[in-house]
């Protein structure tokens, strides 16, 4: 049976959404071995035995996480040759692209990112050239690396010992060129991160600065709010909050898009999305052509409507 290496570099009290996904796929392709490169409570290593994980591997020193990606990416190499894993699977970060590229390298192994579908042969799905192609690969090689995108595979919990054994990996850090020497934590919103929510209301240069009406619609849905780049250019919303070619990936079950015209890099993050809605005053905007369900009118009378609709149930 394959030995399936899942790297999650843990910054929460429980199991985030996408690192459930990414333990459950790791279940339908072989045994599970989980690769933890940060601290971790009690509660969270039961979550992660409840997908049937065994042995969790750890770092014996925390200046893993002090030295930028290259220390995980040595601590994951370390990982595979002790583990023998065939397939390496890691969040769709930039800091996870990252730190598989470097393993890559290490390995001499085969990359493939933003992973959507991955069928039994290990053929992978994924967009490319701003969601201009949808591509199917596969690596050639012993070892596969691959990064997968939110919300793109159920999290189906497989049962197993609730307290996986642990055990500390010796790393050979590089010489570090650049140390972490502090992090800052956002501020909490209280509405969930973008790359994991199941409802995304995203607004654009339309929105002309009000993002109040978004916000009391994702409120009312639980969802995150996400905006064009000319939305984050003009500074209406925190950079973070982009979603497109240069920004955040989305594949929501829901995203609403107020007031974006729908241009080809604002596409390239969000075009997964299981059901898009837009609303747009302009008939003819291109944000129609994607949209499942389309809305022909202004923002500011249709969210507010929406909102108290939604409200009522
Ligand atoms: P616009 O194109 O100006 O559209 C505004 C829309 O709002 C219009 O369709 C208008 O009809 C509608 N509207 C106006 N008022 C109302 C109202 N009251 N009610 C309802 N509708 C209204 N863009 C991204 O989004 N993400 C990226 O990551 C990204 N990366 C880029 C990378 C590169 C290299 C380049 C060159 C561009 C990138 N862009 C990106 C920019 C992209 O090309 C578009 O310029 C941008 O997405 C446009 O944003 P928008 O749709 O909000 O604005």
């Amino acid at each position: 049976m394959t030995t399936v290496l899942v790297f999650l570099d843990h910054a929460g009290a429980s199991l985030a959404k996408s690192e459930r996904e990414l333990l459950s796929l790791g279940a339908s392709l072989g045994e599970v071995t989980v690769a933890l490169a940060g601290d971790a409570d009690q509660a969270y290593l039961d979550g992660v035995g409840s997908y049937g994980v065994q042995q969790v591997y750890r770092p014996d020193s925390a200046a893993v996480s002090e030295v930028l990606v290259a220390g995980k990416a040595a601590f994951l190499a370390e990982a595979v040759r002790t583990t023998g894993a065939g397939i390496v699977l890691l969040g769709n970060s930039y800091e996870a692209k990252e730190i598989a590229a470097r393993l890559g390298v290490r390995l001499g192994a085969g990359v493939i990112t933003d992973v959507v579908a991955l069928a039994a042969d290990l053929t992978a799905t994924k967009s490319d050239f701003a969601g201009s192609y949808t591509v199917d690969c596969r690596v050639t090689t012993d070892v596969a690396i691959l990064t997968v995108k939110p919300n793109s595979f159920d999290a189906i919990e497989a049962g197993g010992p609730s307290s996986p054994h642990e055990v500390r990996l010796p790393v050979d850090l590089p010489a570090a060129v650049a140390r972490v020497t502090g992090r800052v934590d956002k501020p909490v919103s209280g509405r969930p991160e973008l790359a994991e929510a199941r409802v995304i209301v995203a607004g654009g240069r339309g929105v002309n600065g009000d993002f109040t009406p978004l916000e009391a619609l994702a409120d009312a849905l639980g969802g995150a709010v996400g905006a064009s780049r000319a939305a984050t250019d003009a500074g209406w919303i925190e950079h973070s909050a982009q979603i497109g070619q240069t920004g955040k990936t989305v594949s929501p079950q829901l995203y609403i898009s107020v007031g974006i015209s729908g241009a080809i890099q604002q596409k390239a993050g969000m075009q997964t999305s299981k059901v898009i809605v837009a609303i747009n005053k302009d008939a003819d905007s291109p944000v129609f052509e994607i949209a499942d369900f389309g809305i022909v009118g202004d923002l500011f009378t249709v969210l507010p409507q929406a909102t108290e609709e939604i409200r009522k149930r």
